[in-house]
């Protein structure tokens, strides 16, 4: 599935979802205590499976689980989870509702989502008039202006997910004010397609001019 993720980066590229570097996916086996994440700083349009962050979910001696660099390849023992890794590791480390299954978190900067949040529209609030967004995909409140890489950002999202301390979550997608979208899901491509379907009623809610005025 790592390629699956490579695939999904290169289509958000051409959607102008992300710029080169921008963008980052996590994805974790129920039945393994570590998860794979993209690399910082690497250009997503040419990222490869062996590029890939193998992060352990340590208990050890810690009231809460810790996330710890595992080795991988030669090629990623030189690079650097990404900068949204607090954001993942909150994600991962207990699957919740996935538990039997995988769980991918995939974070991209949509931009009618960005568009219509910038427009003063909360996203769990048009979902009620477009059916085929609320049949498949929960959207949550939107978390406020957070600077990006930071612990800050990852709580809020947590929050407003409604993430609790086994991993459940209530929300499939929530996006982030002025940055963009994080999505989870049993699978990339089912990941992303919670974004895009939020992203086309974006288009369409902003294309109709009728929202909160
Ligand atoms: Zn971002």
């Amino acid at each position: 599935m790592l390629e699956t993720i490579c695939d999904i980066l290169v289509d958000a590229y051409k959607r102008n979802w992300i710029t080169s570097r921008d963008g980052n996916v996590s994805i974790r086996h129920h039945d393994r205590d570590h998860f794979y994440i993209t690399p910082s700083g690497v250009r997503k349009q040419t990222l490869q499976p062996d590029q890939f962050k193998k992060v352990g979910i340590s208990r050890g001696n810690h009231v809460t689980p810790i996330p710890i660099d595992l080795p991988y390849t030669d090629i990623s023992a030189n690079l650097k989870p990404s900068g949204e890794l607090p954001l993942h590791f909150g994600l991962q480390k207990e699957m919740g509702q996935h538990k039997d299954e995988v769980r991918v978190v995939v974070h991209v900067h949509p931009t009618y989502c960005i568009a219509a949040m910038h427009a003063g529209i909360d996203l769990s609030t048009i979902s009620d008039a477009f059916p085929e967004l609320n049949r498949y995909t929960k959207v949550a409140p939107n978390v406020g202006d957070v600077p990006p890489i930071s612990q800050e950002l990852a709580d809020r999202c947590h929050e407003n997910l409604q993430l609790d301390s086994n991993g459940n979550i209530a929300y499939d997608i929530v996006g982030i004010k002025g940055h963009g979208v994080v999505a989870i899901d049993t699978s990339p491509w089912r990941a992303y397609e919670h974004i895009e379907r939020l992203e086309h009623i974006c288009k369409i809610v902003l294309a109709s001019g009728n929202y909160g005025k």
